[in-house]
């Protein structure tokens, strides 16, 4: 079977829009496309032009970092538009279905809702690590994408190599596995490490990377689908004809080049280190009842008292992630390790918070 037959049939035989900037290789006058003659500064830069829809020197740079084909590099604004596009062209409308882990990102649902596919949910154990016996009992003949975040937001658990690997052999001819490694820089070298070295003999496993998280350019929009280049070139022909900002590619292309990928490791080894060290001392503090192993730049951490350990946290000028509307994690907090200045306020905040749980009146609001 062809992977491409799990795609919608109106899409694999649509014509895609052809957009000017494509005709005009080659010309030296480029009077097709209704841009003005003369760049806004005269700084050298072509801001005039519409940019390459897919600019070959960013792919170039993301296929190598990646160790994939150029062909198998789909750049988009953020991993947020490849999951929208993995949607838009697998799931049709009230036909289809997806399935997702919770308690897990919410944009995988979100993307499905709005493309009105269905939502299956395959929870994670108890411990919040990937249970792929629940994942393959949730697949029906109806779900044309599988969601695994590995490292998982917002529990933090890696999810081994092996495990994926598997599971995308499982699916083979009946799903996609996209596995969105948002995070996997940040997990210890080992079995939790990339599976984009293996999308060449799994045609139905596609990687969602960013340079939102590693990379420090959350502000820039730059995230990559990695996949069999057949499925590249389908989402190629339903994403928007200028997806990506030439000063958007200007600041990738900057910090993947010269000291860039050294800056970026040094500041994921920093990360690291911050995480155990604030790991190490959460788990000391009286208020603290668990903190969830993590592979991932963020902690998530249960409280006797959540609603006093936001408090004290907000009264400190620290600002993190409520999580406790997710299945599982009704007593979390997610914190992002941040520099050793902010997890210091953090551990300060919280080591003048009470040991005691509230009292059970006062908990009766609260989403179970
Ligand atoms: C932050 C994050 C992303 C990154 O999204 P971008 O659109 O690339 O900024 C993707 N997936 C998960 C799970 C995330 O937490």
């Amino acid at each position: 079977m062809d992977v491409l037959d799990l795609a919608r049939p109106e899409i694999r035989t649509m014509e895609p829009y052809s957009s000017a900037r494509m005709e005009s290789r080659g010309g030296r006058f480029l009077l097709n496309a209704n841009e003005s003659p003369w760049p806004p500064f005269d700084d050298g830069a072509a801001w005039n032009r519409y940019p390459d829809p897919q600019p070959a020197a960013l792919i170039a740079r993301l296929s190598a970092l990646y160790g994939v084909d150029p062909g198998q590099v789909l750049v988009g604004r953020g991993s947020d538009e490849g999951i929208d596009l993995l949607v838009r062209a697998f799931c049709r409308s009230g036909e289809d279905a997806i399935v997702v882990s919770p308690p897990t990102f919410g944009m995988y649902a979100v993307s499905a809702r709005v493309q009105g596919a269905e939502v299956l949910e395959a929870p994670l154990r108890a411990d919040l690590t990937l249970d792929a016996g629940a994942v393959l009992a949730a697949v029906t003949p109806r779900v044309k994408l599988v969601f695994v975040c590995a490292p998982n937001n917002p529990g933090g658990a890696g999810v081994p190599r092996a495990v994926l690997l598997r599971l995308a052999a499982a699916l083979a001819d009946r799903a996609l596995l996209v596995v969105d490694e948002a995070y996997v820089e940040f997990a210890e070298a080992g079995e939790c490490g990339s599976v984009a070295a293996c999308i060449g003999d799994c045609a139905n496993l596609v990687v969602l990377r960013t340079l939102s998280k590693a990379w420090a350019l959350a502000g820039v929009r730059i995230g990559a689908v990695l996949a069999d280049a057949r499925v590249v070139a389908l989402l190629r022909k339903i994403m928007p004809p200028y997806p990506l900002p030439l000063p958007s590619v200007d600041a990738a292309m900057r910090a993947l080049s010269g000291d860039g990928p050294h800056a970026m490791r040094a500041r994921v080894a920093e990360i690291r280190r911050q995480r155990a060290h604030l790991r190490m001392a959460l788990i000391r503090l009286a208020c603290v009842r668990e903190v969830l192993p993590s592979e991932a730049n963020f902690l998530a951490v249960r409280f006797r008292d959540p609603d006093a350990a936001l408090a004290a946290l907000r009264d400190a000028g620290v600002v993190v992630r409520d999580v406790r509307r997710y299945p599982m994690l009704a007593d979390a907090l997610r914190i992002t390790v941040g520099t050793a200045d902010a997890n210091a306020r953090v551990l300060a905040a919280l080591g003048a918070v009470g040991t005691s749980a509230p009292a059970p009146a006062l908990r009766a609001g609260q989403p179970g």
